[in-house]
Order: structure tokens, then C-alpha cells, then sequence
């Protein structure tokens, strides 16, 4: 019997408190109900406005996880189930501090989900976690990427290199590889765009234009095999594993079922501490935290008896966590939407300064600025979406309330 703890989870980056999540029957009929139509260019219908009720709890099934997480040490690899495993393989100054890779055992050697980043600390990391799982590196026969970030993509290629496994992505993420990490200069211009649209000052701009790049280097560029269709029955024999194909945190991001096992492997869709960056960007879907608030209640419905996510802690009561991170989306569109009302023609940028954060704005390095401008602007298209506020103008996007002249 695995032991269990309750706490209360809490949002990471960007934390806003507030109303309580809305119970499921509530997004469900929120999903189909006569909400005033989508703009031009919205893909879907999404839940909002989001009813409020009292919050659950995370409950913490990976108790040695959440313990090594409150000691600040790494984590042990550990047995989740029989033949299946979870390997912490640690990120290099990174608040994240680790990636969990999950090991299934085959007949004939093993199947990873997401390999960590490019680096020797990680690899050394990864050759030792198979090794105590009484496999090895050339035991590998397929690495099941949740998504192109460069810490479950990273390593892939260098594990195909060494073991001959087959590399598995979704399609949509597998297409953004090539601008993301070998043709940058067109993503770069597009990026500085971007920024410009979104109010960023100029003595800013080059800064957090470039904040990226210097993380191409732990990625080994590695065209996938497969390509996970959402669905799309997993070939790791011995284990009954469905792509959910989950947009949002990125294009093409998935998480793998088992209703066999009730179990899912959530990337980084759901995590127990953490709500995942959904921004705005070059290499994003148009309304991407649309998608996300989507690929929630797609899982929503899902059995599930635990949730062994890509980052922190395995945890149970993922419906909770669900109703949570929604919550904690529809606070910050109140609070957007507050802000718009109280300084019309505001850009993307100036709200950014002005939300709550986990930390004073200055205090917030360039890549993780750029990733809040684009969260923030996620938010704002949604509400734009929904008729509650408009655009005008370009370079800069000004940002009015919709009913105001
Ligand atoms: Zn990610
Ligand atoms: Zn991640």
C-alpha cells in the first residue's frame, strides 16, 4: 500500500489567488453552452466564464518524490508498478530541478518516455537510473517524446544513437523542429515581431529575443519515427498505452494512457505544483490557452488512479488538480480583464509588469519575462475571443475593454 499525503497545491510562476475552480458539470455545460460566439480565428468554444466552488486537494501518491522536493535533493529512482519505473534525470539551473523519465520493460529491453536534456550530467543520470532498473542505455527500443521542450526532447537522439530505439513525437511538435533548433534566423525574426507587437520596450527587445537560444545546445536535433497521432495505440508490447494528443503547452504535446493501469503519464500537462507555461508565440496554435483549458477536460473524464507526471511528484485525485489549474486560469482572465478596464489601451507588455507573480517583476530573468508576456498574452486572447475585450492598432497591440469607445 503506497503511502499518501494531502496538501494544498499552488500555482508556480504565475499565482494568483482567488474563487475556487468550477466543479466539472460546470465546464461541461460551460463547453456547450450559447456563450457569445467566438471572434473570427477562435478554433473552439472554451469554458468561461468559470462558476466557482471550494478547492481541492493534490494527493501525493509519490511521498520519497515530494519528500526529496521539500529537502531540495534529487529524487530516488524508483519502482512505480511492476516493470515500470521512474527515472529523475536533473536540469542544469533549473527551477524544474529534474525531469521524471518513466521506463516500461519490454520483453526484449525497455521503452522510455521523454529521455531529459542534452547534457552530460543528465545523460550520466539517465545510464545509471536504467542500470538500477536492472536495464541499460542499449536496452532501449523506443523513446515516447511527450514534446519537443529540451527537456524531454533533448536526449533522444543521442539514446537513438547509442541503442538504435526508435524516436515517437506528435506530428505538430515534430514540424516546428527544424525552425526551433537549425533554421533559427527567420524564428528569430518572427520573434522580435513578436515582442515589438506586444509592447516590449526596445532597450529590452534584443535581450529577450535571444533568450532562447542559448538552450539549442542541449538538444541533440532528432527527427522522430513515429509520429504520435492523437489516439493512436502506442507499439510498447506488454503495456496498453493510447496517445491523448493535449495542445496546449505545446503544439503537438501528448500524454500516454493505460486503462488497464489507470495511469497516466501527463508530460507536462498536469503537474501537482506547477501550471505549465500556455503563451503566445511564433511556434503556437492561435489561441493556445483555448486549446489547454480543451486538452484539461479531455483528460478530465479519463480513470485514472494516479498521474505520473514529467516534473515534481506522482499524485493521485487528478480531477481535483484539473478543477484547479482551471480555477487558477480564470482568475488571472478576471484579473486581466480588471487591469484592461483600469488602463484602456494598455499592451500585452505593460499588463505583464503589472500582474502578480511569484516574484517582483525585475527579479524575473529574460526567458522566463518572455515566456510571462506570452502567457499573459494567452489570457488576453481568450477574453478577446469571448468578446470581452478588444485589439487596436499594431506595433504595439493596445488592449480596450470591448464595451468602452
Ligand atoms: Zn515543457
Ligand atoms: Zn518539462
Amino acid at each position: 500500500m503506497r503511502r499518501r499525503t494531502r496538501i494544498q497545491a499552488r500555482g508556480s510562476l504565475c499565482v494568483a489567488p482567488g474563487a475556487g475552480p468550477p466543479t466539472p458539470a460546470d465546464v461541461g455545460s460551460a463547453l456547450g453552452a450559447a456563450a457569445p460566439g467566438p471572434a473570427p480565428g477562435a478554433r473552439r468554444l472554451v469554458p468561461f466564464p468559470f462558476p466557482a466552488y471550494g478547492a481541492p486537494m493534490v494527493e501525493v501518491t509519490g511521498v520519497l518524490q515530494k519528500e526529496a522536493w521539500d529537502r531540495d535533493v534529487m529524487p530516488p529512482v524508483e519502482r512505480v508498478r511492476p516493470g515500470l519505473w521512474s527515472i529523475p534525470v536533473p536540469i542544469p539551473d533549473n527551477p524544474l530541478r529534474y525531469v521524471l523519465v518513466y521506463a516500461f520493460e519490454l520483453d526484449d529491453g525497455v521503452a522510455i518516455v521523454d529521455a531529459g536534456w542534452n547534457t552530460d550530467d543528465a545523460w550520466a543520470a539517465l545510464n545509471n537510473g536504467l542500470e538500477e532498473a536492472g536495464g541499460s542505455m542499449s536496452d532501449v527500443r523506443a523513446v515516447l517524446v511527450t514534446h519537443i521542450h529540451p527537456d524531454h526532447y533533448g536526449l533522444a537522439g543521442r539514446v537513438r544513437e547509442e541503442s538504435g530505439a526508435w524516436i515517437g513525437l506528435h506530428p505538430d511538435d515534430a514540424e516546428m523542429l527544424q525552425a526551433r533548433y537549425i533554421d533559427t534566423d527567420n524564428l528569430l525574426a518572427r520573434m522580435r515581431e513578436f515582442l515589438q507587437d506586444a509592447g516590449v520596450p526596445a532597450t529590452k527587445l534584443p535581450d529577450l529575443n535571444f533568450a532562447s537560444m542559448m538552450i539549442r545546445g542541449q538538444v541533440m536535433m532528432a527527427e522522430p519515427d513515429v509520429l504520435f497521432e492523437d489516439g493512436r495505440k502506442v507499439d510498447v508490447p506488454g503495456w496498453d498505452l493510447q496517445t491523448v494528443w493535449t495542445p496546449g503547452h505545446s503544439p503537438g504535446h501528448v500524454c500516454f494512457y493505460s486503462d488497464r493501469h489507470r495511469l497516466l503519464l501527463s508530460g507536462d500537462h498536469v503537474l501537482p505544483r506547477i501550471t505549465p507555461n500556455i503563451g503566445v508565440h511564433t511556434q503556437q496554435f492561435p489561441n493556445p490557452l483555448g486549446e489547454y483549458l480543451e486538452s484539461l477536460l479531455k483528460v478530465h473524464t479519463l480513470d485514472v488512479e494516479e498521474v505520473l507526471p514529467a516534473h515534481e511528484y506522482r499524485f493521485a485525485n487528478l480531477q481535483g488538480r484539473l478543477d484547479e489549474i482551471i480555477a487558477h486560469h480564470a482568475d488571472r482572465l478576471v484579473e486581466i480583464e480588471r487591469l484592461i478596464a483600469e488602463h484602456p489601451g494598455a499592451t500585452a507588455w505593460d499588463i505583464s509588469v503589472s500582474l502578480t507573480w511569484s516574484r517582483p517583476w525585475h527579479e524575473i530573468a529574460d526567458f522566463m519575462q518572455r515566456a510571462a508576456v506570452g502567457e499573459t498574452l494567452a489570457h488576453i486572447v481568450l477574453l478577446e475571443n469571448h468578446q470581452r475585450l478588444r485589439r487596436e492598432g499594431s506595433v504595439p497591440s493596445r488592449f480596450y475593454p470591448a464595451e468602452a469607445g
